[in-house]
């Protein structure tokens, strides 16, 4: 096994599950749908060379963004107050006014709308699940970039969450900008989940499917340095969960001190404890969830429940329910693991013992629905239970 990065030879096993569905938010309406979604291996490595964390078991071949899915985070009044952020980071560090701006996965096109409602530019989006009914001149494409057939001179390209379901970002950033004479010059505006966070998360979310390919700010860096980027500027950012990438070709690295070689020593020994304490954690709450069984019902039908679900192989013979504030999720099952969604005003018939909490930070708002539906039940601390092991 070599480093699908730098192609080291000194990397160590973190992580393997076989049978994990490839998509974690599918909408599925059916349980017989939700128990036979395509799954697949997912192998974590970690490279202690270049400080990156791969699943050398994924199929990019496979990988399929048309599915029905529900991810959109506009509701978060935290994350539209993040997308300003960036946005002003855009404004500061390359200047939008005038330019022409190309995102290359851009989803339903949140991002450039939001640039388009305060700067004037020009705006090429390309998603295969893009909307294409924008209120503003953007031009958001249904499917995949195609950069043979695209003709305007592009300022700055975008990817956001788009490298972490790459496999292989070299060929996939030659592929996209690797030819015509333009691309030479071409600012590049790149934003990923970091590596740094989910270890001192102890985030055992990471371990889905979806995502094959988890960069430290050492390792985005560098691989995009190879491609002939050189930063302007690379920081950590939305409270250290994402890595923020402003750079553009052609331009010479300012010199200065290394201090690479001692943070990958000091991540490396960090990711060392996170995969070991991991495991110990997962086999507690397997413990827990299954001694409970029927009792309890998990709190969060996105992200990390559905991952949880998956990654020990819940089924919902041992647990039947899963309670989503999130109205599009009602009447849908877990892929994988076949548990309902259910309103919490369901909880009332349910009247299960323990509610499970994926995210601590949600407690005083569910404690209040649950209380108002006049429920007494136990709540167990899911991301507590991790750091407690972790400690
Ligand atoms: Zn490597």
């Amino acid at each position: 096994m070599q480093c699908s990065l730098c192609k080291g030879k000194g990397v160590w096993p973190l992580f393997r599950r076989e049978d994990i569905p490839h998509y974690n938010l599918e909408l599925i309406f059916d349980r017989d749908k939700a128990l036979n979604v395509r799954r697949g291996i997912v192998d974590f490595y970690y490279c202690p060379d270049c400080a990156f964390a791969f699943n050398a078991a994924f199929d990019q071949g496979l990988a399929d963004y048309q599915v029905s899915y529900e991810s959109s985070r506009g509701h978060s009044a935290k994350f539209l107050e993040y997308m300003q952020h960036v946005v002003q980071d855009f404004q500061d560090i390359f200047g939008i006014e005038g330019k022409t701006v190309l995102e290359i996965g851009c989803g339903d096109g949140q991002f450039l709308e939001k640039m388009r409602s305060q700067y004037n530019f020009n705006g090429y989006g390309f998603d295969p699940s893009a909307k294409t009914d924008s209120t503003t001149d953007l031009k958001l494409i249904k499917g995949y970039f195609q950069p043979a057939s695209f003709r305007p001179e592009v300022d700055i390209v975008v990817l956001r969450h788009v490298l972490e379901h790459q496999q292989n970002a070299s060929s996939f950033l030659a592929a996209i900008l690797g030819k015509g004479s333009y691309w030479n010059k071409v600012r590049l505006y790149v934003e990923v989940p970091c590596w740094e966070w989910i270890v001192k998360h102890h985030s055992f979310n990471a371990f889905s499917y979806e995502h094959c390919s988890y960069y430290s700010m050492d390792s985005l860096d560098q691989v995009l340095e190879m491609e002939g980027f050189q930063s302007k500027v690379i920081k950590y950012t939305f409270e250290g969960e994402y890595l923020q990438y402003f750079g553009e070709r052609g331009r010479v690295k300012a010199t200065g001190p290394d201090d690479r070689f001692q943070r990958k020593d000091t991540l490396a020994s960090q990711t060392r404890i996170f995969y070991k304490n991991t495991i110990k954690a997962l086999d507690q709450i397997n413990e827990t969830i299954h001694a409970h069984g029927q009792d309890a019902v998990i709190w969060g039908a996105a992200g990390k429940g559905t991952t949880l679900i998956n990654i020990l192989g819940l089924s919902y013979k041992t647990m039947e329910f899963v309670v989503d504030i999130n109205p599009a999720r009602h009447k849908t099952y877990i892929p994988g693991g076949g548990q309902q969604v259910v309103a919490p005003i369901q909880l009332k018939q349910i009247k299960p013992k323990y509610i499970y909490i994926t995210n601590s930070g949600y407690l005083e708002e569910i404690k209040t629905i649950v209380n108002d539906l006049g429920l007494k039940v136990e709540f167990i601390l899911l991301d507590r239970m991790m750091e407690g092991c972790c400690r």
